[in-house]
């Protein structure tokens, strides 16, 4: 793989306010990128300098080895999709499909064939003669993404595409961009504040926080060794707690100590925040058991546990759920996995 896009120190300031800290990353061809934060953070400025609708204060844009930032929008070379799908009203699909073709003066031909191969890949065929509010969000949000597709671009922009859809929707979609991207080897760099678009499509995931990019990585990695509580929360790891540490072990409760992971920087002397998967703990029900059930949620084929442990609730998910704990059932706890724990100080009071 080799470099396609490549963002050095790229920044943007509204007055007081930096939208985006200077922010230096890159996508290889190919790479299917996520950026991943909450409202505010500089999403939509970095999407809106990258596509050249904002112009930067500082910084380079390089696509395949040539700047870009300088360019207007249409000379860039990127495939746009918005959440708001942005199709024309008063045209059918076809006619939003071909608009981009026919601005590029492409040949009846050419366009045809493009227009045919991403109406297949999208199953848009019975839809090309209709108008777009004669379409469910699904679908139009599939012409969107046909209409990036024909572009041929070798990248795509998503603004949080899937977002003003409802959750099983969501899920096919995600599937099907990520097909798109396989079948066509395009690369992406998809925008939102969904921690499971991230973690179910990026091959790498952008994690924003206030105009900075705070971590990177693999969502498996994201989600197993976070280097920050924020990159913790949003990957959803269940239990995110600060704990006294004595002799290397972190001290989850009476008689449950666990060695922290052994890693290049120091382990943490007296307190660590640390990070146990919720699917990390094991559950036994013994009379002696120093936890106790105080909660359980069945959802499809596994069930959410909360136990107190001493003054503090873990989560717990354990799969199978024919024998589900009742609620005050006494239960030993173990886990497998030395303890993973942040970089950052334990804020005071955290997870106790
Ligand atoms: P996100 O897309 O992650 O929600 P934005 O990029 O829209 O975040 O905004 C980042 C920050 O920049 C926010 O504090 C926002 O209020 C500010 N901001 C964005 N656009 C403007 C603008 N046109 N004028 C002033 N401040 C702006």
């Amino acid at each position: 793989m080799s470099v396609l896009l490549d963002v050095r120190g790229l920044s943007k300031r509204y007055g007081s306010t930096a939208a985006l800290h200077p922010v230096s990353f890159s996508i290889e061809s190919s790479e299917f990128v996520a950026v991943l934060g909450a409202s505010g953070c500089g999403k939509s400025t970095l999407l809106g300098l990258l596509m050249g609708i904002i112009a930067q204060d500082d910084g380079e844009i390089v696509l395949n080895g040539k700047r870009i930032d300088a360019l207007p929008p249409e000379r860039r070379d990127l495939a746009m999709v918005f959440q708001s799908y942005a199709l024309f009203s008063h045209m059918t699909v076809r006619s939003n499909l071909s608009f981009g073709l026919r601005m590029k003066k492409m040949s009846p031909d050419e366009r045809a064939r493009r227009i045919n191969r991403a109406v297949r890949m999208c199953g848009l065929h019975d839809h090309l003669h209709r108008f777009p509010d004669e379409l469910s969000g699904g679908q139009q949000q599939r012409v969107a993404l046909a209409r990036a597709l024909v572009m041929k671009a070798p990248l795509t922009l998503y603004d949080e595409p899937l977002s003003n859809l409802d959750a099983k929707l969501r899920d096919t979609l995600r599937s099907e961009i990520v097909a798109l991207h396989r079948a066509t080897g395009a690369a992406a760099l998809y925008v939102t504040h969904d921690p499971a678009d991230a973690a179910t499509m990026a091959d790498c995931v952008i994690v924003m926080d206030e105009g900075r990019i705070v971590e990177t990585g693999t969502p498996h990695a994201l989600y197993r060794t976070p280097a920050l509580r924020i990159t913790a929360e949003l990957f959803g790891a269940g239990n995110v707690i600060d704990v006294p540490v004595e002799n290397g072990m972190g001290i989850l409760g009476p008689t449950l100590r666990l060695r922290l992971v052994e890693r290049a920087s120091r382990v943490p002397a007296a307190r660590a925040t640390v990070v146990v998967p919720a699917e990390g703990i094991r559950l036994t029900p013994r009379s002696d058991g120093e936890g106790v059930v105080v909660g359980s949620r069945v959802a499809g084929p596994l069930v959410h546990y909360e136990v107190s442990v001493g003054n503090r609730v873990l989560r717990a998910t354990v799969f199978g759920t024919r024998d589900v704990l009742p609620w005050g059932t006494p239960v030993a706890l173990a886990v497998n996995d030395p303890l993973h724990w942040l970089d950052e100080q334990p804020v005071r009071g955290a997870g106790a």
